[in-house]
Order: C-alpha cells, then structure tokens, then sequence
C-alpha cells in the first residue's frame, strides 16, 4: 500500500509542478500570424528570402518586411487581402503595420 501512495504523491507533486512551470514559461503569440499564413500562397518556397511562409508572416507582422511582393508567388489577391486583414487588425500596443504592396 505504501508504494500506491508514495507513487501517487509523486505523480501529484511532478503533475503541480508541471502545471506551474507551463504557467511560467509560455509563449504568447500574436492571433495574427496564424492568418497572415493562410493568407499566403503556401507554397513554402522560400522566394522571400524568409524559411517558408510562416516565417515571411511573422517578418510581416514584426514590422521587418516593406514590400508583400517579396513573396514572388503571391498575386494582387494575396496582397491585397493581408492588406485588408491587418488594416481591420493592428497589433495589441494599436500600432498599424506599414507593410506595402
Ligand atoms: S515566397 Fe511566398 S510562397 Fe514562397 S515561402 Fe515566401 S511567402 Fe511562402
């Protein structure tokens, strides 16, 4: 009986401090990116310059990319959608991307 319990009181304490390490280091992420990914082509080619769309989404979103024609697959329907999409959606500090076409 006394190893169900030391067991159980481990697997207790392991479990409480694996719900509070989680809680700790988490990683918040911008709601945005996810959608500027779809967005994309999803080609994942690397044309940008940038490892695959997620990472030109994310050069996106942190301001670092001037121009969406760097993705060289994306049309004017790609474009322009981001455009619209992050136009509806500044960041959470309220500031608006000035990304172009
Ligand atoms: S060039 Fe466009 S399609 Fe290719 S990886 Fe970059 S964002 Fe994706």
């Amino acid at each position: 009986m006394t190893p169900v319990i030391v067991l159980s009181l481990m697997g207790l304490i392991l479990g409480l401090g694996l719900a509070f390490a989680s809680d700790i280091f988490k990683v918040e992420i911008d709601e945005r990116l996810e959608k500027v990914t779809d967005l994309l082509p999803g080609l994942n080619c690397g044309a940008c310059g940038y490892p695959g769309c997620s990472g030109f989404a994310e050069g996106i979103i942190d301001g670092k990319v001037e121009h969406l024609s760097d993705c060289k697959p994306g049309k004017d329907e790609h474009y322009d959608a981001i455009l619209e999409y992050l136009k509806d959606h500044p960041a959470p500090d309220g500031t608006v991307t000035n990304v172009q076409k």
